[in-house]
């Protein structure tokens, strides 16, 4: 029988790092998603002394190192608070979770909240929000973020006006820029207030329970894809399953500094050229970017097969515009919704379903790889 995938349901940070089977990994999340220069840099030294070399980026906007020996976590978190890349405590850690759109300019709205969020999730008034419960403060002239996770949005409706959202419901409240960021606390401490078992605003919207009266303006519906290529800021560069090696974020500090997104890309701010590294992904028809493969074996010791080598020999074979989830095992952590196709691994194989989770029934069971390269 196979044994059912550990939840351990929380995330790690750089505070409280979590084990995995590659040692430490620690989640460091940029102060208002983006790296300076000199902290890339910084970051890059601290990861090649520290860790095994290699970086992930989380669909939460955050970077972290792998690898890291318990011994070594101490210096490690020395030189990040030296960069300014810590918060005070683990608590306030885990509540300044929080994704800012990448398109954001210097003295605008969106660094305004961003600051004023960051200080207010920092506070000892600040609400106990649960762990995975996070902010987006999208408030570009379109909204970017919608399908990343988040719990309360911060967006502008069609006429550019501010609106407050809460996750789950297609219509915000009214809000000014001066009032936006107490709002999103109000609605944080509300979250708290009556959220019972649930650790989620769209599952706690969906068990029935009623928002305060005020939501009532339409959200605009995000037309925005993201892709590698130019921007306005800099450019767009994607990662194959989100991960670098430590060499390839040493390189990039050389280009400019790094805005996060949740997509496996990175902003690097001001490039006009887009830097010729490994790793990198400029083509924005590349398959890579449509694979999301968790850590998989051997660094997971959930993993029931090495997810990543897999999916590098499945893209050629993927179809224009077909999206696949492979999955270490059926937790699928990497992509914890629903996707046209998912190839989950198990103790006897490799299983294909279609259109679910990877924990849900499959089409197909016990496959091997060539099986695979005919069904997908
Ligand atoms: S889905 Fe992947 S990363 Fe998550 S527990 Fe399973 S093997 Fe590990």
């Amino acid at each position: 029988m196979t044994t059912p995938p550990e939840i351990k349901g929380w995330c790690p940070g750089a505070l409280r790092p979590m084990m995995s089977g590659d040692g430490l990994v620690v989640r460091i999340r940029p102060f208002g998603g983006r790296l300076r220069r000199a902290q890339v840099d910084g970051l890059a030294t601290l990861a090649a002394a520290h860790g095994n070399g290699l970086i992930d980026l989380s669909s939460r906007g955050n970077i972290q190192i792998r690898g890291v020996r318990e011994d070594s976590h101490p210096k490690l978190i020395d030189g990040l608070a030296r960069m300014g890349l810590v918060d005070e405590t683990p608590e306030i850690e885990s509540r300044r979770n929080m994704l800012v759109t990448p398109f954001w300019l210097t003295g605008d709205s969106t660094e305004r909240f961003t600051a004023e969020l960051t200080a207010a999730l920092s506070a000892e008034d600040a609400p106990r929000i649960p762990h995975k419960f996070g902010f987006a403060v999208d408030t570009g002239r379109e909204p970017v973020l919608q399908t990343a996770s988040a719990d309360i949005r911060l967006e502008r409706d069609a006429g550019g006006g501010f609106i407050l959202l809460a996750d789950g419901l297609p219509a915000g409240k009214p809000v000014t820029s001066d009032s936006m960021v107490s709002e999103a606390l109000a609605l944080a401490h509300w979250f708290v207030a009556h959220r019972g078992a649930h650790n989620r605003m769209a599952a706690l919207l969906a068990s029935g329970q009623r928002l305060p009266a005020g939501f009532f303006v339409p959200r605009q519906r995000q037309s925005y894809q993201p892709k590698p290529g130019f921007t306005p800021l800099g450019a767009m560069v994607g990662l194959a399953f989100g991960q670098l090696q430590v060499e390839t974020l040493a390189s990039l500090a050389k280009h400019g500094g790094l805005r996060m997104t949740p997509w496996r890309m990175l902003l690097v701010e001001s490039a006009r050229q887009l830097p010729e590294i490994e790793d990198l992904i400029t083509d924005p028809d590349d398959p890579l970017l449509r694979i999301v493969a968790c850590t998989g074996a051997p660094r997971c010791p959930q993993g029931f097969i090495e997810t990543r080598p897999i999916a590098r020999q499945l893209a050629p074979h993927l179809s224009d515009g077909q999206f696949l989830h492979v999955s270490g095992c059926a937790k699928g952590c990497a992509h914890p919704r629903p996707a046209p196709l998912t190839v989950t691994g198990t103790p006897d194989g490799l299983n294909l379903i279609e259109n679910g989770h990877a924990s849900d029934a499959p089409a197909r069971e016990n496959l091997t790889l060539q099986d695979l390269t005919k069904a997908i």
